[in-house]
């Protein structure tokens, strides 16, 4: 191999194990976004969910009212992604339908969207008791059914609503505050996380920053 390359992988290599040191997992990406991942063409969001059926594969099924599968445009360009249903999701099968969902209407609204044209889902689909954080096991039983709906889908954009979405969808532990606004890579779709509406409806003074988000997500849409 070339000296000059074999020098350069080494530099990257050493790089790489720094920002490893320093907890940081995944990197941005600014551009040159890697091909997409092919459209699952023979497969339907109707499939996923018959496949998905009355589920049992986790713990949370004991308690739920109803599974919520999530809702909008199966052709959608930008896609939102919460943590998990809550007690109005729960009640009525529909994600983000109470307090934080009106909020979440009013942010797709401010780039000139609807509901209806853009895809609605969380990391886990049945409502965790008294609205305890998802455990590890619950997500890894979940998440397959979620990726199923994005290469489905293929959106544009994803935009992940708070911690334990952009955690989970990035595959990092890096806190929300670190990961919010930047660009990142899900098989080829751009991934934006941005902050939670339950945690905007506590802390007002948030909301500017994702106001800026959603304007970076507006202008990759309209770029795209
Ligand atoms: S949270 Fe997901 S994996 Fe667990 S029971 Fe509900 S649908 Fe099934």
């Amino acid at each position: 191999m070339d000296e000059n390359i074999t020098e350069l992988i080494s530099d990257l290599r050493t790089y790489l194990e720094y920002l490893k040191g320093m907890g940081i997992t995944s990197l941005p990406v600014a551009e040159n976004v890697p091909e997409k991942a092919p459209r699952s063409e023979t497969l339907t969001l109707a499939d996923v969910r018959t496949e998905l059926g009355d589920c049992k594969r986790c713990k949370l099924h004991r308690t739920r009212k109803t599974i919520v599968f999530g809702e909008g445009n199966e052709k959608a360009t930008l896609m939102f992604i919460g943590e998990g249903p809550g007690y109005d999701e729960d009640m009525q099968g529909r994600p983000f339908v109470g307090r934080a969902g009106q909020l979440l209407t009013k942010i797709i609204e401010s780039i000139n969207l609807s509901r209806e044209e853009v895809y609605i889902a969380n990391i886990i689909k049945c409502r965790p008791p008294q609205n305890r954080n998802p455990e590890p096991d619950e997500i890894e039983s979940c998440n397959p059914f979620l990726m199923k709906q994005i290469r489905v889908i293929q959106p544009k954009i994803i935009c992940a609503l708070g911690t334990f979405s952009a955690q989970t969808l990035l595959k990092t532990d890096t806190k929300i505050t670190a990961l919010r606004g930047k660009l990142y890579d899900l098989e080829g779709i751009k991934v934006i996380p941005t902050y939670h509406p339950a945690f905007l409806l506590r802390n007002p003074e948030r909301k500017r920053e994702v106001w800026e988000d959603m304007k970076k997500i507006a202008e990759l849409l309209n770029n795209a």
